[in-house]
């Protein structure tokens, strides 16, 4: 039964919940009933109990050693997606002071708006210091244009915008504690963690299914939390709980792990980021190569994770679409705001898949130009 399902794996190219390695599926398939001979499922079993708190110290120990990450920073696994984080920021770090917010998509638009509202409330100042707005976020605002605060309590941006598929590559060099949106790149390639005051990202894209947010934080940051913070997001108290202040995402939790395990096998961030430029390569080669396709992202900042492209023609969008699903690639078509179609190749899409995907934009080419 595993083989046959295993064949009819298709290309999923979609942008979250992502596709996960299958290696990672099979073995969760495999310890599903009778999870390391005790006759349950991981599922069932305390959050508190030695195995399962076993688990976890395994999910961070391998998420530390595949990261770098310094001693000096938490590192928290939690739930509400990265959306909740969005108002968790403030919350936890504004304290009456100021924020500064770069806007370079819809994902950092979005954290800027939510800390704005704290900000109404009376919690502290937010700086937006420049929006790519005017560029549908093509390109992100030279930063000898930003509205850059003194004394910001925190600095925030998003790393890899997943639906305008425009990535910061280098960290910005500012005073501020740098606070990173990553959901869509973390692990896809090598950082510099100690750069960073907090790095977040949502799982369901680069890492495994819904359900859990991962927080690194260096620890000077914990223990400023406003009072009107919910318990379950100061993240200072979920640092001293262990991310166990009430019921976390048990299965989502294990399967990172296992994720992580897949990761390491394949020999780690720097050898997947390999393989990630050349996935991204090829594809960003296909379309520069051609006058059908368009991606119009500036070329230094275009993801390396997620490929949107339109074609010349945006009448064959449907056909395009129909053609490709017909040929058995998956999710191919672009999010509403920015039309056209989208690639996601987190880390679990192979080289071979996106091989498939541009051997079939040149013959559709061929066919309709
Ligand atoms: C998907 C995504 C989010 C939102 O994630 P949720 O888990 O749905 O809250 C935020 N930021 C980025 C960069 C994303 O890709």
């Amino acid at each position: 039964m595993t083989t046959n399902a295993t064949a009819n794996r298709v290309p999923n190219f979609s942008a979250g919940p992502a596709t996960i390695p299958t290696a990672v599926l099979e073995r969760a398939q495999n310890e599903l009933l009778d999870w390391q001979g005790r006759g349950m499922s991981v599922m069932e079993v305390s959050h508190r109990s030695k195995e399962y708190v076993a688990i976890t110290e395994d999910a961070e120990a391998k998420l530390r050693s595949l990261m770098d990450i310094p001693d000096n920073y938490k590192v928290l696994f939690l739930q509400g997606g990265a959306s909740l984080q969005f108002s968790a920021i403030p919350l936890n770090l504004l304290k009456d002071g100021r924020a500064d917010y770069l806007t370079t998509g819809a994902w950092s638009g979005k954290a800027v708006k939510e800390a704005k509202r704290y900000a109404d409330l009376g919690l502290g100042t937010v700086n937006e210091v420049a929006t790519g707005k005017d560029s549908n976020f093509t390109d992100v605002p030279a930063q000898s244009d930003w509205s850059v605060s003194e004394d910001a309590a925190y600095f925030h941006y998003c790393a890899n915008e997943t639906i305008h598929g425009l990535q910061i590559f280098e960290p910005p060099q500012v005073n501020a504690p740098l606070i990173a949106d990553m959901s869509s790149c973390i692990l896809s390639q090598p950082i510099d963690v100690s750069k960073f005051g907090m790095i977040y990202a949502g799982a369901q894209k680069n890492i495994g299914p819904a359900g859990l947010i991962i927080v690194i934080i260096r620890e000077d940051l914990l223990g400023q939390a406003s009072e009107w913070c919910p318990l379950l997001m100061n993240y200072e108290h979920q640092a001293e709980k262990e991310s166990m202040s009430n019921t976390p995402a048990t299965y989502s939790w294990y399967l990172a792990g296992l994720v992580f395990d897949w990761l390491e096998a394949q020999g780690g961030v720097e050898a997947i980021y390999k393989v990630n430029q050349q996935k991204a390569d090829l594809l960003y080669q296909t379309i520069d190569d051609s006058s059908f396709y368009n991606n119009p992202v500036a070329p230094e900042y275009r993801s390396i994770m997620n490929v949107p492209f339109t074609l010349a023609d945006s009448s064959l969008d449907k056909v395009f679409l129909a053609e490709s699903e017909a040929a058995g690639l998956m999710n191919l078509k672009g999010h509403r705001d920015v039309g056209g179609m989208r690639a996601s190749i987190y880390n679990a899409v192979s080289l071979e898949w996106v091989q498939k995907l541009v051997d079939f934009m040149i013959a559709f080419e061929k066919k309709h130009a």
